[in-house]
């Protein structure tokens, strides 16, 4: 950031919207927006962060944490040497820039993400340094602002990368609970886990003018729809005009309305904590702060699945998952539960039929039960939209979760989805935010949640229903962050990949038992529950009950502080401790 004489080749830049020849530094000085065509350019995290703190007030947080890879992952090329590669290219640790500063005078904790970094993707360091970042506000009791530019949650880390969508969400939980305010400023791109968590449930939501904002990319929504997308699909004035944004913001402008905002909510904020609030002094750095990861991980010693399953190929799981006889959520609730009466609509306008849900006894106690639901027919398929829910699909659940929680029952959780609905009415009506308010509801649920995976749980859709304080898993269920064909497409970049994708993403209930993800895996009979669906039942409930009944006796507060440290442990540290798959 100090100014060196530029090299030839930096002198002149294109400007990507009219294609104008753009004097470098005039580019900068405007801020890296085209003074011809208003084109706002990426900015990397320490551009953007130069152009929004007071000068002279950043302090980064510490950006080094143990080198994680997981799931041992290759696709073409070892994930390692991906990483080696971004580092190199753009000086940075990771895809995000973690800092305290103060704008306008306003002590704020920042998280910066940078798209240059592997397409900004959401990894476990990453979510890490955010969540770090979170804590930092809260420490300090100043506002979080986080600056989203994200491809989504980070395909190499596989599942692992997707809890950490519930743990930003939880960290911003928790600010929500001080009353901190948190605002997200959706810059381009910002898609995916990303979009679907931590940039849509802040209090405040900004989107950079020319920023596109969506849970869905418009490549898969144009592959699975097969239509054209309306003119200025997922931009920020499109968000702006379906209610999902407060504002668009020139880039010029940003700085001047964070400023604002900060000054506002600060002036509005009573003195809540009876500890009289003050300026927090100085922000010296605090290295200690590196060390303050709680809850040593216990190891998930690979339990003794009684006869461990024969190890079968993670694509033949993967189409086992998918098997059209495999019982769906209303099989189960006829199997296991008893008394089943669903709830309908999310009270704002729709029913969304890929989402089941309602009261219903387990061996004659109450429960709120809550599940995807596909179909054994092409028919029944296709009514239920394959299981994928909408946004208002997510809402109803939402609706039912605090209907739960006012009502002392506890939740139990059907997920078999292979996603969430990826069209573009969802997108219009908020699937991101929809998803991201789901999983920051269940971070802070006060009644036991112990969910299933039954079948295919796909990315963020099934993680809308699956923060849990137990999760489990059916022997022959899969659970990824991406599909493996959307792996292979990306990655090798053939569809016809998927098999390996499905082996490299580790997405079979021993892989995510051993990494902890998972807490249980419940096996099922002979070959697969669709050949003894009511033996696959009796097993489902014996492992629910023994699961459930413990959860019941702990007092709410208790049970959100321990299923919070249950996400909180997937941060990068503990991934970086521990020793690869086998
Ligand atoms: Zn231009």
């Amino acid at each position: 950031m100090t100014a060196t004489a530029p090299r030839e080749e930096q002198l002149w830049s294109r400007c990507a919207g009219c294609a104008s020849l753009l004097y470098r530094k005039r580019l900068r000085r405007n801020l890296d927006v085209c003074p011809e065509c208003g084109e706002h350019a990426r900015l990397g995290a320490p551009e953007r962060l130069r152009q929004l703190v007071d000068p002279g007030s950043l302090s980064l947080l510490p950006d080094r944490l143990p080198e994680a890879d997981p799931l041992d992952f290759v696709d073409v090329l070892p994930y390692p040497h991906r990483l080696t590669g971004a580092r190199a290219s753009t000086g940075l640790a990771e895809g995000v820039v973690c800092a305290t500063a103060t704008i306008g005078g306003h002590p704020v904790a920042l998280a910066v993400m940078d798209f240059r970094f592997l397409g900004g993707s959401l990894g476990c360091a990453v979510g890490e340094l955010i969540t770090r970042a979170a804590e930092r506000a809260l420490d300090d009791r100043t506002p979080l602002v986080l600056i989203t530019a994200s491809g989504g949650a980070r395909m190499q880390e596989g599942a692992l990368s997707l809890m950490q969508m519930a743990t930003v969400s939880q960290a911003i939980a928790a600010l929500r609970e001080a009353g901190l305010l948190t605002v997200s400023v959706l810059t381009d791109p910002t898609y995916g886990g990303v979009a679907a968590s931590f940039a849509t449930n802040t209090d405040l939501v900004l989107a950079e003018s020319g920023a596109r904002m969506g849970f869905a990319g418009p490549r898969v929504i144009r592959q699975i729809t097969g239509r054209a997308l309306p003119e200025g699909f997922q931009t920020a004035d499109f968000l702006l005009r379906h209610g999902q944004v407060d504002m668009v913001v020139q880039r010029r402008s940003l700085r001047g309305r964070l400023m604002a905002l900060l000054a506002a909510t600060r002036a509005g904020r009573p003195a809540r904590s009876p500890v009289p609030r003050q300026e927090p002094a100085s922000h010296r750095e605090r290295l200690a702060d590196d060390g303050a990861v709680p809850a040593r991980p216990t190891d998930p010693a690979v339990e003794g699945d009684a006869g461990t399953p024969a190890v079968r190929d993670a694509w033949d799981t993967v189409r086992m998952a998918r098997h059209p006889g495999r019982p769906t959520t209303l099989d189960y609730l006829d199997s296991v539960f008893d008394g089943f009466v669903e709830l309908h609509g999310d009270r704002l306008g729709a029913d969304c039929p890929a989402i089941v849900g309602g009261v219903a006894r387990l061996a004659g106690r109450h429960v709120m039960v809550i599940g995807h639901q596909k179909g054994h027919t092409t028919a029944e398929l296709v009514a239920r939209n394959f299981g994928m829910a909408s946004p208002s699909g997510h809402r109803k659940a939402l609706r039912l979760m605090r209907l739960a929680a006012r009502l002392g029952l506890p939740v139990v959780t059907l997920v078999d989805t292979p996603g969430a609905d990826p069209g573009v009415s969802a997108e219009e009506q908020g699937q991101a935010a929809a998803i991201a308010e789901n999983i920051l509801t269940l971070t802070v649920l006060p009644t036991p949640v112990l969910a299933v995976i039954t079948g295919e749980g796909g990315s963020g859709g099934a993680l809308a229903l699956a923060v849990a304080d137990r999760v489990l898993m059916l022997e022959n269920a899969v659970y990824s962050v991406i599909s493996p064909e959307g792996c292979a497409a990306i990655l090798w970049p053939d569809r016809s990949a998927a098999p390996q994708a499905a082996r490299a993403l580790r997405l079979t209930a021993p892989d995510l038992r051993r990494l902890g993800v998972v807490d249980e895996v419940v096996s099922e009979p002979s070959s697969a529950a669709h050949d003894d669906p009511a033996e696959t039942a009796h097993r489902l409930r014996a492992a629910l009950l023994a699961n459930l009944l413990p959860l019941l006796d702990v007092p709410p507060a208790m049970l959100v502080r321990l299923r919070r440290q249950r996400f909180r442990r997937f941060g990068a540290n503990r991934v970086g401790a521990r020793a690869g798959l086998r």
